[in-house]
């Protein structure tokens, strides 16, 4: 049987797990969790994710690897890439571990990025905001997610606070975005070279975390971001799923930052899509076919976060389907998702507001 090693052991390792079973593809995973949210689908190695002797095991035993997050360490991966296939290529990941790395990157793509600096002293940081203007946002360079490691800067009051709490790591500083709407694309690719895109998702965030996502199959804007996307995979001979996080502003896209892995945004896919994001990642990294990524029908994907709703209630929705990860309940922890998957768009929306309602009151 085919093995597949995924470093990391959360709810995408999971995911990427039940898409695999079906191909006949055995999964070990390595995390130093020992009660990590993929330990009841997979094998799995308790232990840091750099840990030499784990990921030689890793590379003895498997035919093929991957990652389910980019905080990684890069030389560690690349110690053991002479002994297995590791898909996206460790380049990419790099590349996205560092938004100042990312942004250059971008630039040099020719993809269009917020005004930003890099900035190392609270100084070069005043200079900066006097260029970039204000509202700004000051982020981490390395090791930010979900909105961790960024301040909004409304205005010079209290930045030597701001400051005080991010500092002693890189920073940037990037211009606010008055964005309309916050969009991904999902593209993949193959070992071979060839490439699909998921249609463009419209995502809503609040406090920095992804609440929800929607595709918009008919959305205009899918042309450019296929462009933006398709750089990025040949910039790197990527192979694997990669999700470019956009900002639009009067019609234009802006690239925020990308994701060399499944993604949140691309969760739908699993009801909504032909093949979803996490069997055609698998397909391309074990050299297999790519899988349509066509929508289904129109769907909606609400994550659960904090707490669970009760599946009685929620369940009884026409249309909605339940992903509950296994983990412990806490504020602002990703416990689950709901798709939901319907045929017209106002059946959708009514849905969707009735799952909204029983997140909002679990009760
Ligand atoms: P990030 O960690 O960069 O993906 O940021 C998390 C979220 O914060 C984004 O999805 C946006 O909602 C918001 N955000 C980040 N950077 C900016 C920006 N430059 N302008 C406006 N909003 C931003």
């Amino acid at each position: 049987m085919t093995a597949v090693g995924i470093i990391g052991g959360g709810q995408l390792a999971r995911m990427l797990a039940l898409a695999g079973y079906p191909l006949g593809l055995t999964v070990q995973t390595l995390d130093p969790d020992p009660g990590s949210c993929a330990l009841a689908l997979t094998q799995q190695l308790v232990g840091e994710y750099g840990d030499g002797e784990k990921l030689r095991w890793l590379a003895e035993h498997c035919h093929c690897l991957t990652y389910e997050f980019e905080h990684l360490p890069v030389e560690s991966l690349r110690y053991i890439a002479d002994r297995v296939p590791i898909f996206p290529p460790l380049e990419a990941l790099g590349a996205a571990q560092d938004r100042a790395e990312e942004k250059t990157l971008f630039r040099e793509l020719d993809i269009p990025v917020p005004r930003t600096a890099n900035i190392s002293t609270l100084a070069e940081l005043d200079a900066a905001l006097t260029d970039i203007g204000l509202p700004a946002v000051l982020k981490t360079r390395r090791l930010g997610y979900d909105g961790r490691g960024q301040r909004l800067l409304q205005d010079r009051r209290g930045l030597a606070t701001t400051w005080r709490e991010l500092a002693g790591q890189p920073l940037v500083v990037e211009e606010y975005v008055p964005f309309e709407r916050e969009l991904s694309i999902i593209a993949v690719r193959a070992r071979g070279g060839e490439t699909a895109f998921y249609p463009l998702v419209e995502n809503e965030h609040r406090h920095g975390m992804l609440r929800s996502s929607a595709p918009c199959p008919e959305d205009p804007l899918n042309q450019v971001a296929q462009q933006y996307a398709t750089r990025l995979l040949n910039a790197f001979g990527y192979v694997g799923v990669l999700v470019l996080e956009l900002f639009e502003v009067n019609g234009r896209l802006l690239a925020n930052e990308f994701a060399p892995r499944v993604h949140n945004s691309g969760h739908w896919t699993i009801e909504g899509a032909q093949t979803s994001q996490f069997e055609n990642h698998l397909r391309a990294i074990l050299g297999l076919p790519l899988g349509s990524c066509r929508p289904v029908e129109h769907c909606a994907m609400i994550n659960l976060i904090g707490q669970l709703p009760d599946p009685n209630a929620l369940l009884a929705i026409p249309g909605a389907h339940l992903h509950v990860y296994g983990k412990h309940p806490r504020a602002n922890r990703k416990l689950g998702h709901v798709t939901v998957r319907e045929r017209d768009p106002v059946s959708l929306a009514q849905r969707v507001q009735s799952v909204r309602a029983l997140i909002d009151s679990p009760g």
